[in-house]
């Protein structure tokens, strides 16, 4: 059972299972396959902690930062993929190691409403959503779900809402996504903290550097994500017992094993796609910007999710109004609009055109900035995962956490094992 301090440190993440071979922490050199924002911070916190292990890191691309890329245009910026972090102390002791205090700010206050459209209307998203739900519904339902392996719709026990809020995490409609994923603080999966939460929510907030965030807001960097990444990848280019390999995929653990003449458990596989069944869905990612004056209508907010899969747009993001730091020329707003390609034909006109019903005609900028995938966490997901070999060990948002904050603390996880 993880103890208090552990609590305190890891908080809720403490519920998702951290898939290492318990040999690992013995390992003089560490190969860590994949140098998205999972590798790079496993390397960072175990190099730190012990320099007398060699950690060599694996990345097939030509650059570092797996799925987080910032574009930028003149003075138009925008997040490819994370654009800001929901409170953790992970995330805010990695922010602080990496000297990136300054350029860390709080979402701004007056950009936290939250809509979702259903059947045609905006309805704000608030404790009055709970009444669309219904509060006895959704009570038993949770009580249903302590069972395990059941899909978010079944948990949140209304179909568009609960779309809503999968749409938004993992580019999926709710039937498709296992609760005990998503949300496993309501499902209670894995271990239950010694202390009641309000308790420990208390120490928590107590132990953040920086600042302590506000309940409910979100935080982001300067300049966008892409500078976390920046600052992560110079740290490491110091520490002398790290080597990046660029360009260099790897077939298998075991491969890569026998090429450093190591154990399989000290390999940390930190990319997407090694476990059977993995599948995951594609989305494009559109900026769209207009002057102020033409989106005066659209209130201030973070954004709204679109469940109705007749539209070939899923969520706006309001990342402009969001943002602490600048996203856009003055006197302009600059909208994210997320594509899932199981709506749309690729006919990009049809994007623009029902962006123009949803904001305002004639952007001034209308460009897509690119693609992701996202893996795919079908019901039982969770059940599953103690059953994943670990012949070597499993990090990143491909295994059991999608968020960044997931990622981050899990890194800090591995290296309380050397
Ligand atoms: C559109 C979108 C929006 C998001 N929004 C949010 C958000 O708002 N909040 C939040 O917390 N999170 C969000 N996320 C999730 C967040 O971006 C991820 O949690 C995080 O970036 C995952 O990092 P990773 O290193 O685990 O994986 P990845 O970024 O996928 O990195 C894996 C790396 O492994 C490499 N690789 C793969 N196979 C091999 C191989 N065989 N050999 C060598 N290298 C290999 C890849 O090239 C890649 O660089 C979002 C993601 C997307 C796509």
């Amino acid at each position: 059972m993880p103890s208090l301090e552990s609590w305190i440190k890891h908080g809720e993440e403490l519920r998702r299972p951290l898939i290492a071979n318990t040999k690992l922490g013995d390992s003089e050199k560490v190969v860590i396959v994949g140098g998205g924002l999972s590798g790079l911070c496993c390397a960072y916190r175990i190099a730190q902690k012990r320099p007398d292990i060699s950690v060599v890191i694996h990345e097939r691309a030509n650059r570092l930062g797996g799925v987080i890329n910032t574009w930028q245009e003149g003075e138009w910026i925008c997040d490819l993929a994370v654009n800001a972090t929901r409170p953790h102390p992970a995330f805010w002791r990695l922010i602080n190691d990496l000297g990136l205090s300054e350029k860390f700010n709080s979402s701004r206050p007056q950009a936290k409403s939250r809509w979702v459209l259903l059947d045609g209307k905006s309805h704000k998203l608030s404790w009055r959503t709970l009444f669309k739900i219904g509060p006895l519904k959704l009570r038993k339902a949770l009580k249903k779900s302590r069972a395990g392996g059941q899909s978010v719709d079944q948990v949140i026990p209304h179909k568009a809402i609960a779309d809503a809020l999968c749409l938004g995490i993992v580019n999926e409609t709710s039937d498709n996504v296992d609760a005990d994923f998503l949300l496993p603080s309501l499902t209670k999966f894995g271990d239950n903290p010694p202390i009641k939460r309000a308790k420990l929510s208390k120490l928590i907030n107590a132990s953040y550097p920086i600042f302590t965030p506000k309940r409910g807001s979100i935080a982001s960097i300067e300049g966008g994500m892409q500078c976390l990444v920046d600052a992560l990848v110079a740290k490491l280019s110091n520490l002398e017992n790290v080597d990046i390999r660029l360009e260099q995929e790897v077939q298998s653990a075991q491969s890569v094993a026998l090429e450093y003449d190591i154990g399989a458990e000290s390999v940390i596989w930190a990319a997407p796609g090694v476990q059977e069944n993995y599948t995951a869905s594609t989305l494009s990612i559109f900026a769209i910007g207009y002057l102020d004056k033409q989106v005066q209508d659209v209130k201030v907010g973070y954004g709204t999710l679109i469940p109705d899969s007749n539209l070939p747009i899923s969520g706006i993001l309001h990342e402009s109004d969001l943002h602490h730091s600048k996203r856009c020329p003055e006197g302009h707003r600059l909208f994210r609009l997320m594509v899932p390609h199981n709506r749309w034909d690729k006919d990009e006109q049809k994007v623009l055109d029902v962006a123009e019903k949803l904001l305002a005609k004639d952007p001034v900028l209308f460009v897509k900035i690119g693609e992701r995938k996202i893996p795919r966490y079908l019901p039982g997901y969770m059940a599953n995962l103690k059953q994943l070999s670990s012949d070597f060990s499993h990090a990143g948002w491909a295994i059991s956490g999608v968020s960044i904050t997931h990622v981050v603390d899990e890194a800090e996880r591995f290296a309380e094992l050397f």
